[in-house]
């Protein structure tokens, strides 16, 4: 009834596994394939400008700085220069800028500030912008972008009206990308003009068709590209007050392209923010030309890499991350998606250093994030359930184990009682032997035989009984193992006789040790039966015990059937006969060495076999002198 129910649970467990798993191995790994891309799919389709732009001013923050193409210089109308001029600079001052800067003879002058903000008398003005127009080349680069129609804007009034206006805009990301103000990008050219910068590059790199150059995207109606920023500082302005006052040796902007700006401080319009940098005055607009400049005349605009290669990225490392939570041991999972984000994070970097390929680093890695917080929780509902079950099989097996015990216990009691009447009713007849015939006396003794061997059993199961509820509790007292030895052979002597074994005893007089009598006979008796089980009639069995290394030895070599290699290691397993005796009919319940080997062991001791299949075999127990 309890078996039954027992097997019920069992089978009530395999059906909710088979409900649970419907599935097909490759089925479910092609789901988890197809949820890891369509996860790649979705985030792909939403912009993180913001974040994307971090991981790229961290990647422009700690690249190599790049060398500069040395075509450019700077002149920046300083706090030396408004000190020492005691004003703004006006058109005489310009004037004897130009005056000095034709002495060595420039590619271009730029100015990168409104010319028309200069003061001064209206001749000093004409001075400057007759002497600029002395120049080969010299440019307002301004900071518009006039739509089709609207060219005039770039028309100065009088009198400027000399000096050629070309667009140079600066960029800010405000209102899109990442709306943080930062610049990163430059316009390279709108409705297909290109603006004063890729003009000027052209004259040194000879680049002339925009498919020439690295990393341009098109960006309502026009082509841009990202800064290749070197840092603040990384191109020295000479200061306006010095270059006028020939005091910087003019051979330095020989065919280059100087540029003019401001540097004052006294307006945020003249400064941007830069990857490098969140505060307003990070870098002046004069230093933000020359890094575009030099970012065209090298050809080193970032490439940013297409969006097929950010989804397909994307979707590998889903994958990869779905597999992992799902198959790997969490701290394996956890050490392999930590090495997953270093190790492309390093990826990206090193791309961007060395190749200036830029990588997009925000939709790969925050999969990793879905991926794994998605499916956390399932591979929890998952655990739980396996732990679950493991806990329902354990309960199972425990109920069975303590089933069985209580049914051998029980049944060895209910055993013992009626076999022991049958013994005690065999020794009655025999003790009367003259009445009975041949044919009668063999049968009451294979009756005797038999109960012995049965309540030697019922005994040996007992044992095991106690073992398993861990009962057995060693009652010390120091005995003569020789003594104990004999006693045990003297038990056994009359199975000996029966096959006209020789039992041969050799012992060393020993001291007397701690051990438990009833359990001691146990082993030795056992020992010395098996000994006379499986040996041949007429052969010998040898007793001998001995001191060895403070250690008492007690040795039961016979002559026997021996024990094959691949047995030796089983023959103290609960249970356990070797083939060929279960095959023959000696008897046995395959418990007696098991019992030994524990009994042994509680005293911490050790038993150990050597034998050699039909030469015989010698069992050696030893026990420490002091238990
Ligand atoms: P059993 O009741 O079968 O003798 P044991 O646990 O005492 O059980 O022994 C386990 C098995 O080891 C035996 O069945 C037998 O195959 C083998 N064995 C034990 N002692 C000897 C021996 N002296 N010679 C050969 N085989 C032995």
């Amino acid at each position: 009834m309890y078996a039954s129910t027992v097997m019920a649970k069992g089978a009530g467990l395999l059906l909710k596994r088979s409900i649970f798993f419907p599935f097909k191995p490759w089925l479910i790994n092609a789901l988890r394939i197809a949820f890891a891309v369509s996860v790649a799919g979705v985030l792909c389709q939403i912009k993180l400008h913001y974040l994307e732009a971090l991981t790229y001013d961290f990647r422009m923050a700690y690249k190599p700085v790049a060398e500069t193409s040395g075509q450019v210089e700077t002149i920046a109308i300083d706090a030396k220069t408004l000190k020492e001029l005691q004003k703004d600079p006006d058109g005489d001052s310009h004037q004897k800028l130009i005056a000095e800067l034709r002495k060595s003879k420039p590619r271009a002058v730029v100015y990168v500030f409104d010319p028309t903000s200069i003061k001064g008398e209206l001749e000093e003005v004409q001075a400057f912008t007759d002497e600029a127009a002395k120049l080969d080349a010299f440019y307002y680069g301004a900071n518009l972008l006039p739509k089709q129609g609207h060219e005039s804007l770039l028309k100065l009034d009088p009198p400027f009206e000399t000096i050629p206006v070309f667009p140079a805009p600066k960029t800010s990301d405000l209102n899109i990308f990442a709306k943080d103000g930062v610049t990163r990008r430059f316009i390279f050219s709108f409705d297909g003009f290109p603006t004063l910068h890729p003009l000027l590059a052209r004259t040194y790199n000879g680049l002339q068709h925009e498919e020439d150059y690295n990393g341009l995207f098109e960006f309502i109606g026009t082509k841009q590209a990202y800064i290749h920023f070197r840092p603040t500082g990384t191109y020295k302005a000479h200061s306006f007050v010095d270059v006028m006052e020939g005091k910087v040796k003019t051979k330095q902007f020989h065919d280059k392209i100087v540029m003019v700006g401001k540097d004052t401080l006294e307006t945020t319009k003249d400064y941007l923010r830069t990857p490098f940098s969140r505060n307003i005055v990070a870098m002046t607009n004069l230093e933000m030309h020359a890094n575009i400049l030099d970012t065209l005349i090298l050809n080193q605009s970032p490439l940013l890499s297409p969006k097929w290669q950010d989804f397909l990225l994307t979707a590998l490392i889903s994958i990869l991350t779905v597999f992992v939570v799902l198959t790997l041991r969490p701290t394996k999972g956890i050490l392999i998606l930590g090495a997953t984000v270093s190790g492309f994070s390093l990826f990206c970097y090193l791309l961007f250093a060395v190749f200036d390929i830029w990588v997009e680093m925000t939709h790969p890695l925050l999969s990793i994030f879905i991926c794994y917080y998605f499916f956390i929780p399932y591979r929890l509902i998952i655990e739980n359930r396996r732990s679950w079950e493991y806990y329902q099989k354990n309960k199972l097996l425990t109920q069975v184990e303590e089933l069985k015990s209580n049914f051998l216990r029980m049944m060895s009691h209910d055993l013992k009682t009626p076999l022991a009447r049958i013994q005690g009713m065999a020794d009655i007849v025999l003790r009367d032997k003259v009445r009975l015939n041949q044919d009668q006396q063999k049968a009451v003794y294979t009756i005797a035989d038999s109960t012995e061997e049965l309540s030697e059993f019922i005994g040996s199961i007992l044992s095991l009984g106690r073992i398993e509820s861990k009962e057995i509790k060693l009652n010390l007292k120091s005995k003569d193992v020789n003594d104990l030895l004999q006693k045990v052979i003297d038990k056994s002597q009359y199975l000996a006789n029966r096959k006209n074994i020789d039992i041969i005893t050799e012992f060393e007089p020993l001291f007397s040790v701690k051990a438990d009598e009833d359990l001691l006979k146990q082993v030795f008796t056992n020992l010395v039966e098996n000994a006379i089980k499986y040996s041949p009639d007429e052969s010998k069995i040898l007793v001998t015990t001995e001191e060895v290394d403070g250690k008492m030895v007690v040795q039961v070599a016979d002559q026997g059937r021996g024990i094959s290699e691949a047995d030796l290691d089983n023959v103290f397993e609960k249970f356990y006969r070797t083939k060929d005796v279960v095959n023959s009919d000696v008897g046995g319940s395959g418990l007696g060495l098991f019992l030994a080997k524990y009994f042994v062991e509680l005293h911490h001791g050790d038993i150990e076999v050597e034998s050699q299949p039909g030469q015989g075999s010698t069992f050696t127990v030893s026990l420490p002198m002091d238990v």
